[in-house]
């Protein structure tokens, strides 16, 4: 049984993580999606919506787990008894964070593998900080993100909206 852990905040899930996701389902015999708790980000979506919404957008494929986790990611790895941690490369941009943070868990555990995959090039642009910005501006990111996503973002947008109109006639 080859087991891999598929690291990151997922806030929110875009299909650039979709695509590491299903192709990675392919390599492994299961991938569990591991979405970290304790980021310094401040993140936009609670865990139990990040959670919910990276389980709507898999739950097609059969060999996919969501999880989250806290801490150390080789201990969590290891609790999981994954053999390896599939990271996604977008650009150079990504490379050497990755490369140093893959030295580091090979020194905390060298029986865990680091696995990265190359970024599909109609999604080498994109980030959830791209689609949080892009979308809380109006813009549309339909396309980029899973259906469930497109919905947790208008509900956001929309409760933004009654805020900004509240604090407006406050003033008034
Ligand atoms: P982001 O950088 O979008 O905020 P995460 O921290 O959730 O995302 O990233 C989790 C993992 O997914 C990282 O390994 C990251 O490099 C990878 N990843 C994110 N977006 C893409 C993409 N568009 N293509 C390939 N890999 C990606």
């Amino acid at each position: 049984m080859r087991r891999a852990i598929y690291p990151g905040s997922f806030d929110p899930v875009t299909n650039g993580h979709m695509d590491i996701i299903e192709r990675a389902s392919k390599i492994f015999d299961e991938v569990v999606v591991a979405v970290a708790v304790n980021i310094s980000k401040s993140p936009m979506f609670l865990i139990e919506d990040r959670l919910f919404m990276l389980q709507e957008a898999s739950k097609n494929l059969p060999n996919v787990r969501v999880d989250s986790f806290d801490g150390l990611l080789v201990r969590y790895a290891e609790e999981q008894g994954a053999s390896a941690i599939v990271k996604g490369l977008r650009a150079l941009s990504d490379f050497e964070f990755e490369f140093e943070m893959a030295l580091m868990n090979r020194r905390l555990d060298t029986d865990i593998e680091t696995v990265f995959m190359m970024t599909s090039v109609e999604y080498s642009y994109l980030s959830s900080s791209m689609i949080k910005e892009v979308s809380s501006f109006g813009g549309s990111v339909e396309g980029l993100v899973p259906e469930i996503v497109l919905d947790y973002l208008s509900q956001k947008a929309s409760s933004t909206r009654r805020i900004m109109q509240k604090r407006r006639q406050k003033k008034e």
